[in-house]
């Protein structure tokens, strides 16, 4: 009865995984690999970690890794690079809101 109980632990290299995983179109094809290139978005993920330079293509996955990797850390949308903002002009889409950056 005890067969596939394995305790789930989730190290810093899994967690790396799923988000390389995530961030890696799982689609593949010509459009998984126009939009894993980001090449329709600038040539270049969207956001890169101001604390260890990786890169993600939206919000919510820059959110993971950073919960993963800079836990002690506040989240702070500001303070992530946005790629597109300094080198393509994209703004038909909606910033994600920023959440607690003004907050003390
Ligand atoms: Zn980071």
């Amino acid at each position: 009865m005890t067969g596939k109980a394995k305790p789930k632990k989730h190290t810093a290299k899994e967690i790396a995984a799923k988000i390389d995983a995530s961030t890696t179109n799982r689609g593949g094809g010509k459009a998984g690999l126009a939009d894993r290139s980001g090449i329709e978005k600038g040539g270049h993920a969207k956001y890169e970690c101001p604390h260890c330079k990786i890169t993600a293509p939206d919000i919510k996955t820059m959110q993971i890794h950073h919960d993963s990797k800079h836990p002690k850390v506040p989240f702070e949308e500001a303070k992530l690079s946005n790629l597109h903002a300094t080198v393509a002009v994209d703004t038909s889409k909606p910033r994600p809101g920023v959440r607690g950056s003004s907050k003390k």
